[in-house]
């Protein structure tokens, strides 16, 4: 190529540079010039819909999880204040749960009963949503809905468990906007009651009673009176990881191959950072019927690192959309690998 050519060339580059400018600036004219707050009548108002969708997510095509709208999920929780089981409040957030699971296009049902607890009898109520696979295999996602009763302090959990149902309510938007029917069948259930009522654990506990876990418990014994038990295969318990400055041991009750199946996922999602190796005592949670039952079972919490637990400022501004992502987006991918071991396991 010689000199001139190479002038030429530079003249046409800079001929076509200012026809893009000139385009840009005449299209830049044009939208000003719209009325600015014209959405026509069937857009949305702003908010979480109008927000673009998260990339990477990891199944590709599909829906992903968006930590943003997990977080207006979060916020709405707290909007109803405390909410102890049997509490008028707790009612108002399960009606939002079941909404919000019935607009993500899911069936919903829920099973309400009555227990004796240390402060008297109350009503509960666990809530289910399945999506139909081609088993009839059961996968459960899980997470409680109720905060612990407190009289001295205003307690709104917006990690124990805010965050964690507004993940579950997320990745359930996720899961049914796939059009391709799963393998397993997965049930996303809200237990009720997972609080104790009084301060301690197990300071109310009868041998035949615990003062906590109420709803896993109850849905433990439907399984088996429905003999529902053996379809159960696995089940995952989000509790308390939502927290800013995320790290998740490894829950010493979990089962370990799906606790090991669910952390090289977050490894293989470069998420390693977030779920780390060391072990996490928990001493209970809504898992424990379950592995009682001889069903096997993950844990997915952060407790000892979570310095706001069971306190006045466990509030919204603890948590990260990006948390919530994180744990969201490992569960979805960590689902085809459960599936997988579990078909590759003689029964
Ligand atoms: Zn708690």
């Amino acid at each position: 190529m010689n000199g001139i050519q190479n002038d030429i060339d530079v003249l046409q580059i800079r001929a076509a540079k200012l026809a893009w400018l000139l385009c840009l600036l005449v299209v830049t004219l044009i939208v000003s010039a719209c009325p600015r707050n014209d959405r026509g009548p069937n857009r949305p108002a702003a908010g979480a819909s109008e927000r673009p969708a998260e990339t990477n997510s990891p199944v590709a095509g599909a829906t992903a999880f968006n930590g943003e709208r997990a977080m207006d999920q979060l916020r709405k929780q707290i909007e109803f204040g405390p909410r102890v089981a049997g509490s008028a409040q707790l009612a108002k957030t399960r009606l939002y749960i079941v909404n919000a699971l019935r607009d993500s296009g899911m069936k919903v049902t829920t099973d309400e009963f009555d227990v004796s607890t240390p402060v008297g009898e109350r009503r509960m109520a666990n809530i289910t949503a399945e999506i139909p696979g081609e088993s009839r295999d059961v996968i459960i996602i899980s997470s409680h809905y109720d905060t612990k009763l407190f009289t001295n302090m205003q307690f709104v959990g917006a990690n124990d468990p805010g965050a964690s149902v507004a993940t579950l309510l997320e990745i359930a938007h996720v899961l049914a906007a796939n059009p391709q029917k799963p393998k397993f069948t997965y049930r996303l259930v809200f237990f009720d009651g997972e609080e104790a009522f009084c301060e301690e654990w197990d300071q109310c506990s009868k041998p035949d009673a615990p003062d906590n876990t109420y709803g896993s418990r109850h849905y433990v014994a439907q399984l088996r009176n429905n003999n529902e038990l053996g379809r159960v295969r696995a089940l995952i318990l989000l509790d308390m990881m939502g927290y800013k400055n995320l790290e998740l041991g490894r829950d010493d009750m979990s089962t370990r191959w799906l606790q090991d199946i669910v952390w090289r996922t977050a490894n293989d999602l470069g998420y390693g950072k977030y779920f780390v190796d060391r072990p996490e005592g928990v001493g209970g949670d809504d898992h424990e019927p379950f592995l009682r039952a001889g069903i096997d079972a993950l844990d997915i919490i952060q407790l000892a690192g979570y310095p706001y637990w069971h306190r006045a400022d466990d509030t919204a501004d603890k948590i990260s959309p990006q948390s919530m992502k994180v744990v969201g987006d490992v569960v979805l991918a960590s689902l085809p690998r459960i599936e997988q071991y579990l078909q590759s396991k003689s029964r």
